[in-house]
């Protein structure tokens, strides 16, 4: 418990040295900690130590924790590739999805009666196993979305390319947000930054960090 205290501690402060010298307030920050191939028991730890925002990508591992911890008030936001078989089952627990990346997943998540918060994410390799829509076709997708019943986007998501410069690759999502708040004006956020790069992503104007490891410590390997 003092150890997973203390990194939360110095990430929080991390992240509060990164909005000072970005000129912003760490209030607008949601930091959400992600933990992928962490028992419950490790939510329940969090959740403790006041966080209330967890993050989780692969539906066979969330469902089990997120129904284990139902006397916990907390968000749970699904940050992996979505299959859309699985995506009535995800929107039983998720309150936000990060990972909308194409037309169909958006006809099985939408729902008038499931009300979701929704981030469509940005692949910004060439590779399409990636995960996320190519930006060329990124208006055609906010049209998609925003005509769904139950679903409100929130903005762009995107995870910085493998030997890229991290503020580089952040710096194209915010110039891609324009697009987007020029369809959605209050589309306004960016879920950027994860545990090595979380400082750019906030000098870049992200809006949800997606830290695990940093937080976590060394993740088991997946079951
Ligand atoms: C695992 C994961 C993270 C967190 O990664 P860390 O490097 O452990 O901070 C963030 N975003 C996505 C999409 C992930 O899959």
């Amino acid at each position: 418990m003092t150890e997973l205290a203390d990194r939360l501690a110095s990430v929080q402060s991390a992240i509060d040295d990164a909005a000072r010298d970005a000129g912003r307030s760490a209030s607008e920050l949601t930091t959400i900690v992600v933990t992928k191939f962490h028992p419950a028991s490790l939510v329940r730890e969090l959740a403790a130590l006041g966080v209330t925002d967890i993050g989780e990508n692969r539906h066979q591992d969330a469902a089990p924790k997120a129904a284990q911890l139902t006397d916990l008030d907390l968000t749970w936001h699904f940050i992996g590739q979505l299959q859309s078989k699985k995506a009535r089952q995800v929107r039983e627990y998720a309150r936000v999805i990060h990972s909308i990346d194409r037309e169909s997943l958006v006809d099985s998540l939408a729902s008038a009666e499931h009300p979701l918060d929704c981030f469509i994410q940005i692949n910004l390799t060439d590779d399409p196993s990636r995960g996320g829509v190519h930006a060329t076709d990124l208006e055609l997708l906010v049209e998609k979305v925003i005509g769904a019943p139950g679903m409100t986007l929130l903005g762009l998501m995107a995870v910085a390319p493998l030997g890229e410069e991290p503020r580089q690759a952040f710096a194209e999502v915010r110039q891609l947000s324009e697009r987007v708040r020029a369809i959605v004006p209050t589309a306004t956020k960016l879920s950027m930054g994860m545990s090595g790069d979380f400082r750019e992503a906030v000098l870049e104007g992200a809006t949800h960090l997606r830290i695990g490891t940093a937080i976590t410590g060394n993740r088991p390997s997946p079951g």
